[in-house]
């Protein structure tokens, strides 16, 4: 079949890869003139790696991604270092963390030269027919796949958008530059209105994220000096990772995911993929995994799959993958809510609550959120 993908970003990437592995004739339309992953590191947990083998990219991605965080004690602490949950690496989960660049970068590598069209604006028709407008010229397809992310034109047109909402909080990222040694700690610090998380990187780097409930549109001149200001009093190696972070290199972005639910994650011969679909606050880890199990989903229906089965591959598509994202979108929202606490007695029983969860109960949840094959063809 011939089809287009609007957006070269993780999820987009990855169905072209699927799709161009199993004989399909795939062009991928992406508007930055040079796409790269925005963004500094990223986890992927046993569900997105199930999804990876499914396309053939399993091994791929994990040459270029570490278990380092699933072998390191982890869990969650507060500001003093005291730990509220700890994750015996025993018990871990099946992750992986890796650096976004790399992964585009593994992902790119996987395709012809040409499927990429750098620089493309993709415009889709509003009744879902698979054409796609690129600089007023109209091209056909037999599917249109609308991969183009949280602010994604292609659900506005397709009439199955129902807005964004501001999670709350502001989110910083950075990587440190040089290599060190995390001694054998990971996981998050969960202050008033305040966390930071520490990743360990495949080159004994470090990806770190940081967090604040503030209104947002705000921007820091100096990102060092904010979050020396917010997280200077907080434990080690908090302070040392900041600053160990060239300042021009720290990403700041508010949080934002969908409003509300699509009612539809399809329109005729479209189909919206990744956060374009589901935009979800990243509390679970989980928004690429998800945009990776989309394209595993659809590419996995599409085998053997004429035209003509379209409309049957499709709506089986919208069933699986809302069924399966719905709850998680929501989830997140209220992991977000808990983690972000930010009043003094708030803060003392969300506290007093992580204290008394059981690691066993927090894996086994983190268990079944992984617990994910794809569909039979
Ligand atoms: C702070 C933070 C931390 C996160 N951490 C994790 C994590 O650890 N694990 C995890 O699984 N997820 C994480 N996520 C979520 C994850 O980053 C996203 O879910 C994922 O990147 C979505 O990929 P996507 O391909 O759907 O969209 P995007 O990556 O947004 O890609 C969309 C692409 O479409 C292009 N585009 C848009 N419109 C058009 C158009 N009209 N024509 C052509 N091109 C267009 C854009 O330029 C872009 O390249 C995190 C998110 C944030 C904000």
């Amino acid at each position: 079949m011939r089809i287009a993908i609007i957006g070269a970003g993780i999820g987009g990437l990855v169905a072209a890869a699927g799709l161009h592995t199993d004989g399909h004739e795939v062009a991928v339309y992406e508007r930055r003139a040079t796409p790269q992953a925005v963004g500094a590191g990223l986890t992927l947990f046993g569900n997105a790696f199930a999804a990876l083998d499914a396309l053939g990219l399993g091994e791929a991605v994990r040459e270029i991604s570490t278990d380092a965080a699933g072998r390191l004690r982890s869990g969650q602490r507060q500001p003093s270092g005291r730990w509220l949950l700890t994750l015996p690496p025993s018990e871990a989960p099946s992750v992986r963390s890796l650096h976004r660049s790399d992964l585009h970068r593994a992902l790119v590598d996987q395709l012809p030269g040409a499927t990429i069209r750098r620089g493309q604006e993709g415009i889709v028709s509003s009744t879902g027919a698979p054409v796609v407008v690129v600089a007023g010229c109209e091209e056909r397809y037999d599917l249109v796949i609308a991969a183009d992310g949280l602010r994604s034109d292609a659900r506005r047109r397709w009439g199955l958008d129902g807005g964004l909402r501001y999670a709350g909080y502001t989110a910083w990222r950075g990587v440190t530059t040089s290599r060190g040694h995390l001694a054998d700690e990971a996981g998050e610090t969960w202050g008033a209105g305040q966390r930071f998380g520490i990743v360990p990187l495949p080159d004994r780097r470090v990806y770190w994220f940081a967090t604040r409930s503030v209104a947002p549109g705000k921007d820091d001149a100096d990102p060092h000096a904010t979050l020396r200001t917010l997280f200077g009093q907080w434990h080690h190696p908090i302070g040392e990772l900041i600053e160990a972070t060239a300042p021009e290199s720290i990403l700041r972005h508010d949080i934002y995911d969908l409003a509300g639910f699509p009612a539809s994650f399809i329109r005729h011969r479209g189909a919206l993929l990744g956060d374009a679909a589901h935009a979800m606050t990243p509390d679970l880890g989980q928004g690429a995994g998800q945009a990776i199990e989309d394209a595993a989903t659809l590419v996995t229906l599409l085998r053997g799959s004429r035209v003509q089965d379209l409309d049957t591959v499709l709506g089986r598509y919208d069933r699986l993958r809302r069924a399966r994202t719905r709850g998680i979108w929501r989830r997140s929202r209220t992991m977000g809510r808990i983690a972000q606490s930010s009043g003094r007695t708030a803060t003392r029983l969300r506290d007093a609550a992580l204290r008394a969860v059981p690691a066993s109960f927090a894996v086994t949840a983190m268990d079944r959120l992984q617990d994910w094959a794809p569909p039979r063809p």
